[in-house]
């Protein structure tokens, strides 16, 4: 009857196509949603995950559709990219509370039954963009990169109990996060892209499965790239 997998921001893009993953592999699927209608056919739960309430609530509607949630993806993330001294506080902290501070609340949330079970699989979805750095990008790339110290803390913490901590970092795919940027803006970045072209969602969402199955358990606190080769040495 497969686990009870959660993830966050599963109602478009690359969340939803992970979603999809799952619950084609047979697993009991749950995502999360900010605004709009829950996706069809997948469980839908209402959550801003920069609210510590929302977060909770969410926890307890799966925990009762699903039982305790024993894969968790740290999907929901947003941008706001300006360069640095056109960026305000608020442009700067809504990124950080939502990529940084949003896994934190989930991810603590989700360890609760995971340490009562001795075991879970936590996958946090960072970008290339958190190693390798880009213009317009500080406070993605901050948050981005602090998923990795995040996830690797993490990983320390919870590898005696069985749980292990990924990141996948893809590079630039085709959702509507980047369906915002000029179609020259998108090919001067494919230009970069060893093989020259954007990733489609259901190209990240493979990987991630990978990662939170049993056959990935002695896999913990990797950094994964799915880009391209555009982040490669990195
Ligand atoms: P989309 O913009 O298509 O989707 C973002 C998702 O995050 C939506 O479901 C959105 O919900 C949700 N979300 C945003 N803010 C919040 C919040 N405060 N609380 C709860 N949910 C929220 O993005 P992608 O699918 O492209 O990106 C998914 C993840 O992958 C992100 O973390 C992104 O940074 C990362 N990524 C994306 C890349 C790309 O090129 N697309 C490259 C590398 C990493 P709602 O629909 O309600 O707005």
């Amino acid at each position: 009857m497969g686990r009870s997998v959660l993830i966050t921001g599963g109602n478009r893009g690359i969340g939803l196509s992970i979603a999809h993953e799952f619950a084609a592999a047979g697993d009991r699927v749950a995502v999360t949603y900010r605004s709009g209608e829950p996706p069809e056919g997948l469980f839908g739960v209402r959550c801003d995950v920069t609210k510590a309430a929302d977060v909770e609530r969410a926890f307890a509607e799966v925990e009762a559709e699903h039982g305790p949630v024993e894969v968790v993806v740290a999907n929901a993330g947003i941008t706001r990219d300006k360069l640095l001294l056109r960026m305000d506080e608020d442009d700067f902290g809504a990124v950080l509370e939502t990529n940084l501070g949003g896994v934190f609340r989930v991810v603590k949330r989700a360890c609760r039954g995971m340490l009562r079970a001795r075991s879970g699989r936590i996958v946090l979805i960072s970008s290339v963009v958190g190693m390798s750095g880009e213009a317009g990008q500080c406070n993605y790339a901050a948050a981005k990169a602090g998923l990795v110290g995040f996830g690797r803390s993490l990983a320390r913490e919870l590898g005696s109990r069985g749980i292990t901590v990924n990141i996948v970092a893809p590079g630039i795919v085709a959702t509507d996060m980047t369906a915002v940027l000029s179609k020259e803006r998108r090919d001067e970045i494919c230009g970069h892209v060893p093989l020259r072209r954007m990733a489609e969602p259901g190209e990240i969402a493979p990987v991630v499965r990978f990662v939170a199955s049993p056959e990935a358990a002695y896999i913990t606190g990797a950094v994964i790239p799915v880009d391209g080769g555009l982040g490669m040495g990195h």
